[in-house]
């Protein structure tokens, strides 16, 4: 039996011409491209190519965005070099609903001595900039808010967050993780000083990223050793999926708005489906600023793993949170910070959608999440038989 698979913002399938155009790279083009002889020197020239095709996405210059080998590394490298560009400022701003690539690493820094402001969010996951107003100083090396929320998929005002950092001088960072090949980015308009992505999430394969890196903006290497990356990032390319990387974004950018469509209609449907016929759901975060493939929902008095696990008798793969976080029966730090009640956010379940997604899909959840919900509330512990 073949997957549902309804977790794409947790990872996505290499898209068939991504792997047409890595394979060469696995198997007879295995030349070093720092090598001096023409057979090393013709994967340079691909790699090129592939920064120019992911350039494109994000209408940036190729020569601002620097391969990594994961988002967790892009964010790591923006706040590290932030921080390390101007050692006279000591404070960050972030939210508390980042990914733990960002929650991790400012936690990190707070250990050596810098002072962290968390933002809060409000009911629908949404920040207020006034918070942001407030906290920001002199003393503030950089911003690190996130484009777009993996567990909800609400999106950030990073325009008006971009606006207001830059006129305080301070660095800002965003993790474009979620959205990078989801909706239409242009760093040319958005005054983003760093912003990362992950291959993985745009139908790339794990293991290669991106930082893009705004000309002029004062640089420190993450990790040293050679001059690869224009000794920007150390380390001999992950050339396969560089160029794979190249290609998705290539791929991503010649559809978005017709994609984007597409899964907001199969969303919606799924999602209506379910909270009409699933009494005691709701939608977790903003419905309007939304990533067009997330929907988060909460089946209240029920455990979300416990519907993870049913689904899976089906083959439907979902995710009651971060994929980092599942695994743990640790409530979603995202819905905590919104102030979802207990009940909810314990029986949330995120469906996350991509372009091999279809009708049947949808079909598969709607069929049997209805009667899932209202045998796992007959055992409910909390007591609740709706
Ligand atoms: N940032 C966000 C918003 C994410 O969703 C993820 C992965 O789930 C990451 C960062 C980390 O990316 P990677 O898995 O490539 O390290």
């Amino acid at each position: 039996m073949t997957e549902i698979y309804l977790d794409n913002n947790a990872t996505t399938r290499i898209s068939p011409e991504v792997l047409d155009a890595m394979l060469p790279y696995l198997t007879d083009l295995y030349g070093n491209p720092s090598s001096m002889h023409t057979f090393g020197g013709q994967i340079h020239r691909k790699i090129e190519v592939a920064r120019a095709q992911v350039a494109a996405l994000i209408n940036a210059d190729p020569d601002e965005i620097i391969f990594t080998s994961c988002g967790t590394e892009s964010d790591n490298t923006a706040l590290m070099c932030a921080a390390e560009s101007y050692p006279h400022k000591k404070h960050i701003i972030t939210t508390r609903v980042e990914h733990p690539a960002v929650l991790n690493f400012c936690r990190h820094l707070a250990r050596k001595g810098y002072r962290v402001t968390f933002l809060t969010v409000n009911h629908e996951g949404k920040l207020d900039t006034d918070l942001l107003i407030k906290e920001i100083s002199e003393d503030t090396a950089v911003v690190s808010i996130m484009h777009a929320n993996n567990e909800t998929g609400v999106i950030f005002p990073v325009l008006e967050i971009a606006e207001i950092v830059t006129q305080r001088g301070a660095i800002f960072h965003t993790d474009a993780v979620q959205t990078v090949g989801k909706i239409p980015i242009d760093v040319k308009k958005l005054p983003v000083d760093m912003l990362s992505l992950s291959g993985h999430k745009l139908h790339a394969p794990k293991g290669v990223g991106a930082l893009y890196v705004r000309k002029g903006t004062r640089f420190k290497p993450y990790i040293i050793g050679g001059h690869q990356e224009h000794g920007r990032r150390a380390g001999t390319e992950n050339i396969a999926s560089i160029i794979g990387l190249g290609r998705a974004c290539e791929l991503a950018g010649g559809n978005l708005d017709e994609e984007a469509t597409y899964l907001k209609g199969l969303r919606d449907r799924l999602e209506n489906t379910l909270l009409e016929r699933c009494p005691d759901a709701m939608v977790n975060g903003d419905t309007v600023n939304r990533l067009p493939n997330t929907s988060n929902i909460s089946f209240e008095y029920i455990e979300g793993e416990a519907i993870l696990l049913r689904l899976n008798e089906y083959n439907i793969c979902a995710s009651s949170g971060s994929a980092c976080t599942s695994g743990s029966l640790e409530p979603s730090h995202v819905l905590r910070a919104m102030g979802i009640p207990f009940s909810a956010v314990h029986g949330s379940v995120r469906f996350s959608l991509s372009r091999y997604n279809t009708d049947k899909d949808v079909d598969a959840v709607i069929n049997v999440m209805p009667g899932i919900i209202q045998d796992l509330r007959r055992l409910s512990p909390f007591g609740r038989e709706k």
